[in-house]
């Protein structure tokens, strides 16, 4: 795991790009954000100060943006322009499909950009 961009896709620890930043699979859905206090493998601090994620929701809510942004283009110039309806269930369906990966994905990028963890190939 060499690359940011992998690491970030694999929810890999910022440091060591080896530990998991979740402790449990995305397919259980307990605890499905609950993030791991340090990396499992290089023991770097994961969750630098209480509310720390609190921030992470900023994120949360661009990336939602994003994605309705995103299935309008794509109704509105793949599909033709569809009724209004579509438009809706399309959006609101997604949206609940992806929550838990939009979840997830908040947090990685929220701890790679505000939790001051540089990478360490040694860590
Ligand atoms: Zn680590």
């Amino acid at each position: 795991m060499k690359s940011t961009g992998a690491a970030i896709l694999a929810a890999k620890c910022p440091r060591c790009h080896q530990g998991s930043i979740f402790p449990v699979s995305l397919m259980s859905f307990r605890k499905l954000t609950q993030v791991n206090d340090h990396c499992p493998n290089c023991n770097a601090t994961l969750e630098p100060e209480p509310d720390f994620y609190y921030g992470a929701m900023y994120i949360s809510y661009a990336l939602s943006v994003a994605l309705v942004v995103n299935i309008m283009l794509i109704l509105n110039y793949g599909f033709g322009d569809p009724e209004i309806w579509v438009y809706l269930v399309t959006v609101g369906v997604t949206n609940v499909l992806l929550l838990p990966l939009m979840l997830r994905y908040s947090k990685v990028l929220y701890l790679y950009i505000a939790g001051k963890l540089k990478y360490d190939p040694n860590a």
